[in-house]
């Protein structure tokens, strides 16, 4: 038996090592439990590992100044993506191209453009190192070749056996993908949809490279693309059939290309090759008693569109505070509850918007209609606004009861004197900003110091707020438009900072 542990954490995955850096930066006793080796798959660097990041989940790496050390250089980005030169794309729905040049700034007055406005790449590997090294500098424990295999609850906490080795913890989150062991052990459903199509990811070398067609190509069983770096993608609608356990051939990679594209084209070498579905599943609760799930442990669906890591990043920067909060003591109650309550609806959100891409995409006549329709939405600016808003994340809002469109939104990165307001987010605590610079709210928040910055500022523009409460996962609790109400501000430190 080894020594006691704040929370366990199975699977160092990019959520996984996300949420060991929250609870690290709160000075918890954290121990990541992986089933693999220290990250040496290749299909976790460029091309296949290439992840596109939205606007919640930059902001979140930003809040903690680790930015520049996830991101790639986005001249890596995938030939496909760019329909044609001159074109600036906003990413896509269902294949179909956005026009980043239909967005209109606008449209989102608590939106100005900062580092972490709109999207960019990384690959899971640049990622997880760059994870890996914070957590480690945090003191957080990671353990290779450690797979979580079985847990018993008891009242004070959560005993995890990995291979003959036995770990105590208070809590045990389950970051440990689509097929979490950790969910169930704990017993927690995954319900939703079974897939319409297979996903494959092929990095080859083909002997006739110009019988596949440039771009994205819809054919009678899919579709395909040549994607650069020698990657080609091919999607077959199989209802899901190919079984994902077998390694794919080089025989059997080329039967499919051959089925899909309809040429007969020819692979000379497979140097890589990666399946996916568009399955799509949800946790019934993201919690059993001291079991927590985050990342696909708790959600799946299809990569197309990107979201799967950008939901579980936001899984991880909202729990990981809230889990600290209860640990350490000040937790209102109800705290820890939130956490579900506002990211399962998230997940299922993506959940939807995965299908419908899958509905928009099936090669029938059904689905050709649908196109037709979306591309027709798409190409107006309402349209082009209302689909960049979902891909790049900024119609994200938690419902925290204040019908004001920044409570339960990302706080504005705010160009203040000398730094903009995401850096000064980095120790993981709440923020009081306050642009009135009134001595009594100052005086005000000082019992929750030690949860809670209090920072009177500047700002370039201060749209038209005086006072804003800020969650240390960057979300807005509280605002004061008018004069400050220091009752409602009261009653927002006491539900998410706990009592004074
Ligand atoms: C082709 C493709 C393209 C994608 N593109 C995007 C994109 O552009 N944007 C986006 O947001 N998302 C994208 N995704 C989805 C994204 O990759 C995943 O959602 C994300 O990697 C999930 O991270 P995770 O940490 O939750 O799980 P994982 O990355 O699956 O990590 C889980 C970890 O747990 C470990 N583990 C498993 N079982 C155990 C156990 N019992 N004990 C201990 N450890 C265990 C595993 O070894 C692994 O390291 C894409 C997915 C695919 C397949």
């Amino acid at each position: 038996m080894h020594s006691q542990f704040d929370v366990i954490i199975a699977g160092a995955g990019p959520v996984g090592l996300f949420l060991a850096t929250e609870l690290g930066l709160a000075g918890l006793a954290v121990l990541v439990l992986e089933r693999d080796p220290a990250d040496t798959n290749p299909i976790k660097a460029q091309p296949l590992g290439l992840r596109g990041l939205n606007t919640p989940s930059l902001e979140a790496l930003y809040r903690r100044g680790l930015l520049g050390a996830a991101l790639v250089d986005s001249g890596a980005a995938l030939a496909h993506v760019k329909p044609n030169e001159g074109f600036r794309s906003a990413g896509h729905f269902a294949r179909l191209p956005i026009n980043a040049d239909w967005f209109a700034p606008s449209r989102w007055p608590y939106r100005p453009a900062g580092p972490a406005f709109g999207t960019a790449l990384t690959d899971l590997a640049t990622l997880n190192r760059a994870l890996t090294e914070r957590a480690l500098a945090l003191g957080v424990s990671i353990r290779y070749c450690a797979e979580v295999q079985g847990l018993t609850q008891h009242d004070g906490g959560v005993r995890v056996q990995a291979g003959s080795e036995v770990f105590e913890s208070q809590w045990l989150v389950g970051c440990d993908g689509g097929r979490s062991h950790v969910r169930k052990l704990a017993g927690i459903a995954f319900e939703g949809t079974e897939p319409s199509f297979t996903g494959y990811q092929l990095l080859c070398e083909l002997a006739d490279p110009e019988q596949l067609k440039p771009g994205f190509q819809t054919t009678p069983a899919g579709f395909y693309a040549k994607a650069g770096q020698g990657l080609v993608m091919v999607t077959e609608f199989d209802q899901g059939r190919f079984d994902r356990s077998r390694s794919i051939t080089l025989d059997y990679a080329q039967a499919l290309l051959r089925r899909v594209s309809g040429t007969d084209v020819t692979i000379k070498a497979l140097h890589q090759a990666h399946s996916h579905t568009d399955r799509a599943k949800l946790a019934s609760r993201y919690c059993q008693g001291r079991v927590l799930l985050a990342g696909d442990s708790a959600h799946i669906h299809s990569p197309m569109g990107g979201q799967g890591l950008n939901t579980g990043l936001g899984d991880a920067i909202n729990l990981g505070w809230k889990l600290a909060a209860c640990i350490n003591g000040w937790a209102n109650p109800g705290l820890l509850d939130s956490y579900e309550a506002e990211r399962r609806p998230v997940a299922s959100q993506v959940l939807a918007w995965s299908r419908a891409q899958a509905a928009v995409m099936a090669p029938s006549p059904q689905g050709r209609a649908l196109g037709a329709l979306f591309k027709d939405l798409i190409e107006s600016q309402d349209g082009a606004n209302y689909f960049i808003g979902r891909i790049w994340g900024l119609t994200q809002r938690y419902e925290l009861g204040d019908s004001h469109p920044l409570v339960g939104a990302s706080a504005p990165d705010f160009q203040l004197s000398g730094s903009r307001l995401g850096q000064r987010l980095h120790s993981g605590q709440g923020l009081l900003l306050d642009f009135t610079h009134d001595p009594a709210l100052c005086v005000f928040c000082r019992p929750w110091q030690g949860r809670l910055d209090y920072l009177a500022g500047t700002a370039e523009d201060t749209l038209g707020l005086k006072a804003l409460l800020i969650r240390p996962d960057g979300v807005v609790a509280w605002l004061a438009e008018g004069e400050v109400d220091l009752t409602a501000a009261e009653a927002a430190l006491v539900r998410w900072f706990g009592p004074a």
